[in-house]
C-alpha cells in the first residue's frame, strides 16, 4: 500500500483526487493521512467525499474512512468497471471535480461509460462546467480521448442543483501532448451568465470587458439560466490556433459587477502578457492525463503551489519524470518523460 502524506505541499483536495485516479488507474492500493491539513475545515468535506465515493463505485474499491471529516483513508480498488453511473454530490460542491476524479480510469477502461452528475456546475475555485467543455477536453481530444457532454441544469453555490452528462469513449492509450506555443487568436468571446439576479449585473461586467479589453460588442453575450438558486459568472474565451484558455470570475454577495469582471480579466491579461499557451489551472489539469499517457511538455506560466503538489504526489506514485524549466517570468517548460 503506498502512503500518501495528505499534508505535503499546499495540503489539499487535489491530493486526495489525484492519488484517488492514480491508485484506480494502476490498481494500487493507497493509504492517505492528514487529508486537507493545510484547509482552514481540515478532512473530508462532502465534496471530497463525492470524488471518493465515485472512484470507489468505478472500481468496486474497498475502502476505509469514508465519512464526513475524516482525515485518513484507505482505499484498495478492484478492476475498473465502466458503464453507466449517477453521482449526486449532495450538496453545491463542483461536480467537475468530480468528473475529474474519475475521466482517466474510465477512459482508459474497456468500454464506454455514460455519467451523469448533480451538484455544482459553476463553483468558485474549481474548473466550471464551460472551462472542462471549452479549454481541459479539446486537449484530451487531442491526445485522443472521445468525450461528450451535455448540461442540463446551471448549479451555483450555495443551491446547487447543477446537472449534467458525459459521454466516454474509451482509448488504449493517450497520445503524446506537445503544446509549446500558442499560435495566432482565432475568436474571443466573453459571456456573463446570471440566474435570479438583476440583468444589470450581466450588463456592467460585459461593459467592464468592453471598457478594459476594447473587445467589439459581437463578441459579448448575457445570458440568463434557470437554476434553483442565484448565481451569476463572468467567462473569457481566447481561442487560438492551438489551445483554448477560459478565465473565469464568479459573482460574490458583497462584491460589485465591476470588480467581478476585473478579477477574471486580470488572469486573462496576466495570460496574454506572457505569451505562453497554457494557464495556470490548465497547467495543473493537464500532468494526470500526460503522465498516464504517452508524456510530452507544454510552456505555462509561473507554477503555482497547487501545481508543484500534483507532480510531487504524481512522481511518488507512479515514478514518472516531471521536470519544470524556467526561460524568464511567466515563462516554464513542463516535460513529462514517461519512457
Ligand atoms: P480544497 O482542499 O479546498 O478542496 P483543492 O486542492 O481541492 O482545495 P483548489 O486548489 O482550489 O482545490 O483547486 C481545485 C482545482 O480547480 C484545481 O485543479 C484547479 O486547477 C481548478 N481551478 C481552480 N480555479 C479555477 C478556475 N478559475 N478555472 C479553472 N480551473 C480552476
Amino acid at each position: 500500500m503506498i502512503e500518501i502524506d495528505g499534508a505535503q505541499g499546499e495540503g489539499g483536495g487535489q491530493i486526495l483526487r489525484t492519488s484517488l485516479t492514480l491508485s484506480v488507474c494502476l490498481g494500487v492500493p493507497v493509504r492517505i493521512k492528514n487529508i486537507r491539513a493545510g484547509r482552514k475545515k481540515p478532512g473530508l468535506l462532502r465534496q471530497h467525499l463525492a470524488c471518493l465515493r465515485a472512484a470507489k463505485a468505478i472500481s468496486h474499491a474497498e475502502v476505509s474512512g469514508e465519512q464526513l471529516g475524516a482525515s485518513e483513508i484507505t482505499f484498495a480498488p478492484g478492476k475498473v468497471r465502466p458503464g453507466k453511473y449517477h453521482f449526486p454530490i449532495g450538496s453545491a460542491g463542483s461536480t467537475s471535480l468530480v468528473f475529474q476524479t474519475v475521466l482517466l480510469p474510465l477512459l482508459l477502461a474497456d468500454g464506454a461509460s455514460e455519467l451523469c452528475f448533480e451538484g455544482g456546475t459553476h463553483n468558485a475555485s474549481a474548473p466550471s462546467f464551460d472551462f472542462i467543455a471549452q479549454a481541459y477536453l479539446p486537449l484530451l481530444a487531442r491526445m485522443g480521448a472521445g468525450i461528450e457532454l451535455a448540461l442540463d441544469n446551471h448549479g451555483f453555490y450555495p443551491a446547487g442543483g447543477g446537472s449534467w452528462r458525459a459521454r466516454v469513449q474509451p482509448v488504449s492509450q493517450l497520445s503524446k501532448l506537445e503544446l509549446t506555443e500558442r499560435g495566432e487568436i482565432v475568436d474571443c468571446e466573453a459571456v456573463a451568465t446570471f440566474a435570479h439576479i438583476p440583468a444589470h449585473v450581466a450588463q456592467r461586467e460585459l461593459a467592464q470587458v468592453r471598457n478594459k479589453c476594447d473587445w467589439q460588442p459581437d463578441r459579448l453575450y448575457q445570458k440568463r439560466v434557470k437554476s434553483q438558486g442565484p448565481g451569476n459568472l463572468l467567462s473569457l474565451r481566447l481561442q487560438f490556433e492551438k489551445v483554448t484558455e477560459v478565465f473565469e470570475s464568479v459573482g460574490e454577495l458583497g462584491l460589485s459587477a465591476e470588480r467581478v469582471a476585473q478579477r477574471g480579466i486580470s488572469q486573462m491579461q496576466g495570460y496574454l502578457n506572457s505569451g505562453v499557451p497554457v494557464g495556470v489551472y490548465l497547467a495543473d489539469q493537464l500532468l494526470l492525463p500526460m503522465a498516464l499517457g504517452a508524456g510530452g511538455r507544454f510552456r505555462t506560466l509561473n507554477p503555482s503551489q497547487h501545481f508543484l503538489t500534483n507532480i510531487q504526489v504524481i512522481r511518488n506514485i507512479t515514478g514518472t519524470e516531471i521536470q519544470i524549466m524556467e526561460f524568464d517570468d511567466n515563462d516554464w517548460e513542463v516535460v513529462v518523460d514517461c519512457n
